[in-house]
């Protein structure tokens, strides 16, 4: 590819909007094996729209909205709701069953991060989440969460780690109800995953990685354990190794100005925004050499829309919303901005 198909001065913001509405209403077949993960392609579709401030229309976010209730579960009668089970919603049509004669559900597929997909979604649009019975998506919630604090992802098992506790916190967050979680036992499990280097492995024991570190953070201020700002407030009496934790993330930013997810791997746009938005929520923004960053950013935009992965490459749904999430946190003129920990918008989070 030409390099001049990706290189500009500027964050071309109408040009992503024409990129990202072609998506909203047609995903191209590179997409089709992903159809299980409906619901988080449609994530990242509409907050993207959300973010570059190009939401459809009223009429279109009702007919969104009920979309996306058309993925819930609810248990065939109320006794069954404590049925060891995780009551939540599907991430595809595929994967959705119905009940059998008796009410039962034999493959009840509620995912945490088709759940989180979904809640973020519906507030994006401006439904009111205290219309959705958030006692019972809590509950049952509980049956997911393990002994050592941890959660799976799904009733019948898979794996656990980070990214599952931190769907798990944000949608105890948007639903204002955390009785679905034992919120000690997830903190010490978090604090059980930060690495000798100062960064947060998936799981304890494991290599750092900007994912979980994101995952890490964001859930212990969702969970109220980390203040706004940490780092300016100098309390580095904090549950976390701050200081550690600030030089492993500084380390992160490279000579091209972008961010790896961890040491010798290249920079990759996604990290812009998992590892800035650890920063953002720590009050560590100074930190950020931003024009090079930017600069790398750009050298990812191409030149009819979204962002790759890695300069010079096609561009991808996932890296495209994480360039826009990240040009957000660079406070682009034009784009709303990000609730770093719940990555939606400031808006769609405060629900107005
Ligand atoms: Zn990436």
């Amino acid at each position: 590819m030409n390099s001049t198909e990706h290189s500009s001065e500027i964050m071309d913001k109408d040009l992503h909007v024409t990129f990202v509405e072609m998506m909203y209403h047609l995903l191209p077949n590179p997409y089709e094996s992903q159809e299980i993960n409906h619901l988080t392609l449609a994530y990242f579709v509409i907050s993207s729209l959300d973010i570059l401030n190009s939401l459809p229309s009223v009429d279109e976010k009702e007919a969104i909205a009920n979309w996306v209730l058309s993925f819930q579960i609810r248990p065939g009668n109320a006794a069954d709701s404590d049925d060891g089970q995780f009551y939540g919603f599907h991430g595809s049509r595929n994967s959705q069953f119905p009940p059998d004669e008796n009410g039962v559900f034999r493959h009840n597929n509620s995912h945490l991060a088709s759940t989180y997909c979904a809640l973020s979604i519906l507030k994006i649009v401006g439904y009111d989440l205290s219309s959705l019975d958030s006692e019972l998506i809590s509950a049952s919630m509980k049956n997911l969460q393990q002994p050592d604090g941890s959660f799976m992802p799904i009733h019948t098992g898979g794996e656990t780690d980070l990214r599952f506790v931190y769907c798990a916190a944000a949608i105890c967050f948007m639903l204002d109800n955390w009785s679905g979680m034992d919120k000690e036992k997830v903190k010490d499990y978090i604090l059980h995953c930060q690495c000798y280097d100062g960064g947060f492995g998936l799981v304890p024991g494991a290599e750092s990685h900007g994912g979980a570190t994101y995952c890490a953070i964001a859930s212990l201020r969702l969970m109220g354990f980390i203040e706004d700002n940490a780092l300016s407030s100098c309390n580095l009496s904090s549950l976390i190794d701050l200081p550690l934790l600030l030089d492993w993330i500084l380390q992160r930013q490279g000579t091209d100005g972008g961010f790896q997810g961890r040491p010798n791997k290249s920079s990759d746009t996604c990290y812009a925004f998992w590892i800035g938005a650890v920063l953002r929520i720590l009050g560590g923004c100074n930190f950020v050499d931003d024009k090079a960053l930017r600069r790398f950013l750009l050298s990812c935009q191409y030149k009819y829309g979204g962002f790759s992965k890695f300069p010079g490459e096609f561009p991808d749904l996932y890296h495209s919303y994480y360039g826009f999430a990240a040009f957000s946190l660079l406070e682009e003129s034009g784009l709303k901005s990000l609730c770093s920990e719940l990555g939606i918008t400031d808006i769609a989070a405060i629900g107005v």
